[in-house]
């Protein structure tokens, strides 16, 4: 059927989805159908002016019922479709609320003796638009209220003043058509809402996997492969963090350290590269394991890396130090080509005390790091030291 009509085929939703797809709808159209309960209510209302009118002998009964029954249902409908409850259930009330609607007008037409009540009840097709376009609930739903409607409007119809077999034509004539019609526009609009619903859908599954992606391939980029420590970009966003976090005052008193391996290309000379890289790693592990969490080591580059320590005082500075110190000595890793007498592979430290609050100060921190750094190498290595202020600059912490 959907070809030949030219209507878009309704998507195959899975229970899940279909599950989803309802509570999803469920706040929008709770709201939706409150406000056509409102308005139908309302046109319902004003059409007793019609009876006044037309139905001059039966003005009483149609107030009656129109003000004394179907008002009071219509505000028991709206606090019902307020309350928390599932959207069928709100959707299943309101076509029934709608039915009786249909019912109070078929008793209120047949009731009159006037001739204008066949003219009048043409207008039995309202309720069947009423039903789809303004209810706009599910297709099965829609077609039990589509039937129900049917079935009372040619159950009165028998009944009305005057009726004949060519009225009954007549009358189907313009009703089957509303029915056809309403039915397909209201499959469409279910169709054309799942349709958006399971896009919508995709393109929030879309989002997350690419954001997924997007956060590996950060952590990737940052990430030293050898050493599996973070690399200068990693550091370089660590410091973007502290920056954001912390107030240029608290990150004023930060120690820096860079470390060295020693005679690092004697080993590699010697040992040749991959034996290199192992150590490189092995001291990298090493070095990590000794730090705690907070502190950020990364790998500078070639042999060396760097920790940061924000917040932090001089003294904690020298204890990690020295502790990364004693633990890689102690790793026992042979390097017979030191050209001294350490005979194993060593690490030297430069600790830069200051501030690391701009790119500015966080360079000069790192030059007083490397100075401290060479002045270890000048002095035969395996040590660490704070690296002594430029020349004119003053150093009050260290
Ligand atoms: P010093 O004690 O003064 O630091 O001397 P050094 O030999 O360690 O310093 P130098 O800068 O002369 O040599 C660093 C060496 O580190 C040279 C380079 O081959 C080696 N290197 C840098 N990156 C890697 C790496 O990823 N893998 C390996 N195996 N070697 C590396
Ligand atoms: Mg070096
Ligand atoms: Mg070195």
């Amino acid at each position: 059927m959907d070809n030949w009509l030219g209507l878009d085929p309704r998507p195959r939703l899975t229970t899940e989805q279909r599950l989803a797809y309802e509570r999803d709808r469920t706040d929008v159209r709770s709201q939706s159908l409150n406000q056509t309960t409102f308005t139908v209510t309302l046109f319902y209302l004003l059409y007793a002016a019609i009876d006044v009118l037309l139905l001059g002998d039966i003005v009483w009964l149609s107030l009656g019922l129109r003000f004394g029954v179907i008002l009071p249902l219509a505000l028991a409908l709206s606090h019902y479709q307020s309350g928390r409850r599932p959207i069928a259930y709100k959707e299943a009330a309101t076509l029934a609320a709608v039915i009786a609607g249909n019912i109070v007008w078929c008793i209120v037409l047949v009731s009159s003796e006037s001739p204008s009540a066949l003219h009048y009840y043409y207008a039995a097709a309202v309720f069947q638009m009423v039903v789809t376009i303004a209810v706009r609930a599910p297709l099965t739903i829609t077609l039990y209220a589509t039937l129900c409607c049917f079935l009372i409007n040619y159950g009165f119809i028998w009944f009305l003043e005057g009726v004949t077999l060519d009225y009954l034509l007549y009358h189907l004539a313009l009703y089957i058509p509303t029915v056809a019609l309403t039915l397909i526009s209201s499959h469409q609009l279910e169709a054309e809402r799942q349709i958006a619903f399971l896009q919508a859908h995709e393109n929030e599954a879309l989002k997350r996997e690419l954001s997924r992606q997007n956060g590996e391939l950060e952590r990737l980029s940052a990430t030293d492969p050898l050493t599996a420590l973070p690399n200068r970009r990693g550091a370089e966003a660590e410091l973007a963090r502290l920056r954001r976090w912390y107030r240029t005052d608290d990150l004023a008193h930060s120690a820096l350290l860079l470390i060295d391996i020693d005679n690092f290309k004697a080993f590699n000379d010697n040992y040749g590269h991959n034996a290199g890289d192992a150590c490189l790693r092995a001291v990298a592990e090493c070095m990590r394991r000794e730090l705690p969490d907070s502190i950020h080591l990364s790998r500078h580059g070639g042999e060396e890396f760097l920790a940061l320590m924000p917040l932090s005082d001089p003294a904690r500075a020298g204890m990690f130090a020295e502790r990364m110190r004693r633990a890689v000595r102690s790793l026992g890793i042979e390097h017979a080509h030191t050209g001294d007498r350490n005979r194993h592979v060593t690490i030297s430290i430069g600790i830069g005390y200051g501030s690391i609050a701009d790119e500015a100060r966080f360079s000069e921190t790192l030059d007083a790091a490397d100075r401290g750094l060479y002045a270890v190498k000048d002095n035969g290595r395996n040590a660490w030291r704070f690296g002594p202020p430029a020349e004119g600059e003053r150093i009050d912490a260290a």
